[in-house]
């Protein structure tokens, strides 16, 4: 049976079986067909022994002419093979004595490994099969003669033989005896329509394939199991809320948002618009919002975040918006001051209040004196009561834990939820990571934007970036000068911010104000220098990646980059985003030592191609995978999928949501299979190992 304990193979002892569960989470037969293979190594060209070449990677089969111990400097197996055009000898060094029984004149055996010359051609401890005859190199052989299968293993896994030969010699017969009993789990005319392979030829070829192209289908075939099931996950909760949600639908009274747009300073894009629509839809319809609005650096996220607000006060609710830092918060602040005046009634709720202004704060809005709330996690404290929380908007949203984000939500009761980032996310990661989320993008920038012009150099170029940097403080503009380290370290050759600051400050900017800030200054003394350079008593901010966050100078049009190729694409594009916010040319400048990584070259030339984020977060994917993405463990999501890969299965993402939405919608009982997934604690973040099981209950 599938769901046997490994033990019932032969060569799985009670020792192996522990091992193989505490080190690679296989308990059953079923579990060992589904562990994945790392990678595969091509063994499958047979050569002439007469047509190797030293140093070559071969794989070669023969007869066995003689069998050996030789003493050369030590004891050594000599294992002699001819096929007719020539001998190879086989070199053990080690376990002589297993060796010398397993090896017998007159076999036949496959060799793969590097061909060296000692006298004659030899393979110095050689993959080996014994096969009948060269013809039948393609049933027998597991470890040569073929695409073989290379397994994660660790080295306590290895103490016990369960190297990739070790997982090899008890998946193939594991294989040749369960695979009849796995029961195929999609509708024929679907994996036609797809092209994909059926479940059970798919196990056999995800370990040992005919070719690459057949582990690729197979990948992909045992990758749509994960990402449905997944998605068919999503599904039922989607449907599950919808259904279940008690909030009746509402007509929204819009006329402050009406007034609102027709006093704005300019023209909404048309995505703003769209997104507000969307928005507009979402707090209107009888379940809760769950939306992100995602939109580089400057797209203006704020006045759809002000629009939500306006409409949430139009249902009569309260709204809260939580910003990442106090600085931020108080530039939200004063935006909406600005922009909505006393169309709503405002408090500030940040950490440096006094006791006293903390008080009016939470009496205002306990009490529903105060429609809207802008401020940090000071909202989320336990104090903070809310008269009817209806609405909250999250800035930044990458920047808080996925519990920070579930703490406020329980101040409100259905309370609608609109995230909001500038890190767009690519797409196959929202529809599985985020796949709870409907997403509104804004991807055009607004019509006045200049977009900032970037430029890479390597170091000898500095004194020229010096020279650019003066020109444009002559002509009143500000910069940022951000460097990878505050302090010089003794591990790293980098640059540090420190070290910077006081070169530029005594030797190149002499009769500038240069200052510093960095992460390991206080949040009170960061925040002075921030107002100071906002203000424009500072010309040249040096910095470490603190300043990568919202804040909002327009009147800096340069930022320069040293060591450029120790940041990562999203970083580059996050602090290129504090330029260009207002109505000069802005640039930012990327410097770079001569000698670095192809990879460092490659997220460089995107950066300088591009200014679109959207294309970045691709690519970035793309450049790292999805493993890789920051922040997709820290906060929580981890979803790893053991098959999927999603900077390349974005299709399969597609193709298995729509399948998932068809097979929910038929499901009479939504809410029993809900509490049945539930109960057995089959959430999202499932690893790929255990979807098949509820793949079952499908069919
Ligand atoms: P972000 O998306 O980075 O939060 P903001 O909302 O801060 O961007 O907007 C950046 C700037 O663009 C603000 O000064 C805002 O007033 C302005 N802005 C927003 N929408 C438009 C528009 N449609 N046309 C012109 N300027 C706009
Ligand atoms: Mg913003």
């Amino acid at each position: 049976m599938l769901n046997d304990p490994t033990t019932v193979l032969r060569g799985v002892g009670p020792k192996k079986a522990l091992i193989l569960k505490e080190e690679a989470g296989i308990e059953t037969i079923e579990d060992l067909l589904y562990y994945a293979p790392r990678r595969y190594v091509d063994r499958s060209h047979f050569k002439l022994i007469k047509d190797c070449f030293v140093n070559e990677l071969v794989t070669i089969s023969g007869t066995i002419s003689d069998v050996r111990v030789v003493r050369r400097r030590k004891r050594m197996l000599e294992v002699v093979i001819d096929d007719g055009t020539d001998t190879c000898t086989g070199v053990f060094f080690g376990g002589i004595d297993y060796f010398l029984k397993l090896f017998t004149t007159g076999d036949t055996v496959i060799f793969s490994g590097k061909i060296n010359f000692f006298r004659v051609k030899q393979i110095t401890h050689p993959e080996f099969d014994f096969i009948e005859n060269a013809d039948d190199a393609t049933h027998r052989a597991i470890n040569t003669g073929r695409i073989i299968p290379l397994y994660r293993s660790t080295e306590k896994l290895k103490g016990y033989g369960l190297d990739s030969r070790g997982f090899r010699r008890i998946i193939k017969p594991a294989l040749e005896t369960y695979a009849h009993q796995v029961i195929e789990t999609l509708p024929e005319e679907f994996l036609a329509a797809h092209s994909l392979p059926g479940l059970r030829e798919s196990l056999y070829a995800i370990h040992f394939p005919d070719s690459f192209d057949h582990a690729e289908r197979a990948r992909k075939r045992l990758a749509f199991n994960e990402i449905f099931f997944h998605q068919y996950y999503l599904a039922i909760s989607r449907r599950f809320i919808r259904e279940t949600s008690n909030r009746p639908a509402a007509e929204i009274n819009t006329d402050l948002f009406h007034e609102l747009a027709a006093s704005l300073p300019f023209k909404l894009t048309e995505d703003q618009k769209t997104a507000i629509e969307e928005i507009r839809r979402d707090m209107s319809s009888p379940f809760p919002m769950n939306r992100l609005l995602q939109g580089d650096v400057g797209s203006g996220k704020t006045v759809v975040a002000m629009a939500a607000a306006l409409f949430a006060n139009g249902l009569g609710v309260q709204t809260a918006i939580m910003a990442p830092t106090e600085l931020l918060a108080q530039q939200h602040f004063n935006t909406f001051q600005r922009l909505i005046g006393n169309r709503l009634r405002t408090v500030l709720l940040i950490g440096g209040l006094s006791s006293a202004d903390r008080r009016k704060a939470y009496d205002a809005i306990a009490s529903g004196g105060a429609d809207l709330v802008i401020g940090t996690h000071a909202i989320i404290q336990e104090e903070v009561r809310f008269k009817k929380l209806g609405l909250i908007v999250i800035d930044e949203q990458h920047r808080f834990g996925v519990e920070q984000r579930s703490a406020l939500r329980e101040k409100g009761d259905e309370t609608d939820l609109l995230v909001m980032t500038a890190t767009p996310i690519p797409r196959s990661l929202s529809l599985t990571l985020y796949g709870d989320l409907s997403v509104s993008s804004i991807r055009t920038m607004p019509a006045d934007r200049i977009p900032v012009k970037t430029l890479a150099f390597p170091e000898s170029r500095l004194s020229g970036v010096y020279n650019s940097i003066e020109k444009y403080i002559s002509l009143g503009r500000q910069a940022y000068y951000v460097l990878p380290l505050v302090e010089d370290s003794d591990k790293l050759d980098l640059k540090s911010a420190i070290g910077v600051f006081e070169h530029l400050k005594n030797e190149i900017f002499i009769n500038r104000r240069v200052e510093l800030i960095h992460g390991r200054m206080k949040q009170p003394e960061r925040d002075a220098i921030m107002e100071r350079f906002k203000r424009g008593e500072i010309d040249i901010l040096v910095s470490t990646t603190v300043i990568e966050v919202g804040i909002d100078v327009p009147n800096a049009s340069i930022i320069v980059v040293e060591h450029a190729e120790r940041f990562g694409l999203a970083q580059l594009h996050q602090l290129r985003g504090r330029v260009g916010r207002g109505s000069h040319q802005s640039f930012c400048i990327l410097i770079t030592p001569d000698d670095i990584s192809d990879e460092a070259r490659a997220r460089i030339e995107t950066i300088v191609s591009t200014t679109d984020g959207f294309i970045i977060s691709e690519e970035d994917l793309r450049q790292r995978g999805a493993g890789e993405l920051i922040g997709v463990r820290q906060h929580g999501h981890g979803a790893e999928f053991e098959f999927a890969d999603l900077s390349v299965d974005i299709d399969l993402i597609l193709h298995a949501r729509e399948f998932a939405e068809q097979s929910v919608a038929r499901i009479d009982d939504i809410t029993r299979l809900w509490r049945e997934f539930r109960n057995r604690k089959y959430g999202p973040l499932l690893d790929g190992i255990r979807n098949k099981r509820i793949l079952s209950i499908l069919s």
